[in-house]
């Protein structure tokens, strides 16, 4: 048994600090994948010997990222170990900003949730500036909330209705909330005083796709199109357990397939694309008149989503015929999807999920009619159950991956200032004190919290 992958000896520096990173990652997703356990059984999982083992466990716990667990007895046979499991100190923290919210959530390592907040915003009128004012602050009231409950940020990631190119963090084009060239990562970290926490851009269904298969219903499914109804429709292609982003990371872009009623514009600028037929401004148009309440857009969407569902469970000719309309009209985009990537689940996200017994029916029906390969090539429809808390959960866990695959790249001292800054910041621009920023009023939702 040697430390690792490469022979002990003829080894640089470079490649010695290389192999330490490497075998602080496998011990870090051994923890978190596998669960607590022994320095022996971390050793016999790993191939590691066990003096290194327990060196890594200690600069692992060091960094803050695993501590001591319960006593571990297997079988009541020899002797006791101690065990050692994921510290649930640090977190990942993702962010979204969509047409008519912006929201955070915190996930710790351990992939449980530490808090999730949602605010209501008209993010169009209010423009790139404030809108990332508004998004900054409340990440930096959720750090300071997160810090309170004993947690800290490791990275940040934000999802955005658009196309994004990732590695700068910057923003090409978000038609439903007219952004164009927007720097993101820049912008924010300008507001949080400077480089501190790692902070990513990704597309928002993207970064959906990304939670579905980690966390979901479907999670570990290698082969799974995400696709989320919300004022855009957007997708993500996981093909073999990989995300695909195509050549410059566009990809995924299926709201704008060209397969919609070529009457009606689309916010990018074309018309007829899919997104006119199945998105939440074709699903109200369809089921309601322009002064129904359910078109209200400043009443919370999951209030007029519910209010559509209880029509719809009552019954009602209007809200039955538009729920069929909009799910014959998803059907036909599926067939598409599932034509050209052949994956075991579609997984309905945004308001397909919430409305979705209403849809599927003539959705089926029209996958059945499009779908070549035979039983639609093996795929089946869910409905997500992650809610619109998708692309803030992938944005967390994005997070956290930067950290299992670079453990000792953790800066949390550098995070505390940032959040600092930002706390400070945030309630000097937005709130017009010199308070700390308040902390995140206590929704602390249940499921994984
Ligand atoms: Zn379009």
């Amino acid at each position: 048994m040697n430390d690792g992958l490469l022979p002990d000896r003829g080894l640089t520096p470079a490649d010695q600090v290389f192999l330490r990173r490497h075998n602080l990652a496998m011990v870090l997703r051994d923890l978190r994948d596998a669960g607590p356990r022994s320095r022996a059984r971390i050793a016999a999982d790993t191939g590691l010997n066990k003096a290194t083992v327990s060196s890594l466990v200690a600069e692992l716990a060091e960094l803050g990222l695993v501590r001591d667990g319960d006593v571990e007895r297997v079988g009541g046979v020899g002797r006791p170990g101690q065990t050692v499991e994921i510290d649930g100190r640090v977190c990942g923290l993702g962010a979204e900003i969509n047409v008519d919210y912006v929201a955070v959530l915190v996930l710790d390592l351990r992939g449980e949730q530490v808090l999730y907040e949602r605010t209501p915003l008209d993010v169009p009128r209010l423009g790139v500036e404030k809108t990332l004012d508004e998004l900054a602050a409340a990440i930096a009231a959720a750090a300071g909330r997160a810090r309170e409950l004993g947690h800290d940020i490791a990275g940040i990631t934000v999802g955005i209705p658009g196309m994004v190119e990732t590695a700068p963090g910057v923003l090409r084009h978000a038609p439903n909330v007219g952004w164009r060239e927007v720097r993101v990562a820049d912008e924010l970290a300008t507001r949080f005083g400077g480089p501190g926490i790692p902070i990513r851009v990704d597309n928002d269904a993207n970064l959906s796709a990304l939670a579905e298969y980690t966390m979901g219903a479907s999670a570990g499914t290698p082969d799974l199109v995400y696709v989320t109804g919300e004022t855009g429709v957007g997708g993500g292609v996981i093909s073999d357990g990989v995300l695909l982003r195509g050549t410059e990371g566009y990809g995924g872009e299926i709201g704008h397939m060209p397969i919609g009623d070529p009457a009606h514009p689309c916010g990018c600028g074309k018309l007829g694309c899919w997104e006119t037929s199945v998105g939440l401004a074709a699903l109200l148009r369809e089921v309601a008149d322009p002064a129904d309440s359910v078109t209200d857009p400043s009443v919370d969407l999951e209030v007029r989503l519910t209010e559509i569902r209880r029509r719809a469970s009552l019954g009602d000719g209007r809200t039955l015929r538009g729920l069929q309309a909009v799910g014959t009209s998803l059907g036909l985009g599926a067939a598409i999807l599932v034509n050209l990537f052949n994956p075991r689940v579609i997984a309905l996200g945004g308001y397909f999920a919430v409305l979705g017994e209403f849809l599927l029916p003539a959705m089926e029906a029209e996958l059945d009619k499009r779908v070549v390969a035979p039983a639609r090539g093996g795929c089946r429809i869910e409905l997500s159950a992650l809610g619109f808390t998708a692309a803030c959960r992938g944005g967390a866990h994005v997070a956290l991956e930067a950290v299992l695959t670079d453990p000792a790249s953790v800066t949390l001292s550098a995070a505390d200032a940032a959040a600092d800054a930002a706390a400070v910041r945030a309630s000097g621009q937005n709130r017009g004190s010199t308070e700390p920023a308040d902390p995140i009023p206590s929704q602390l939702p249940g499921g994984m919290a």
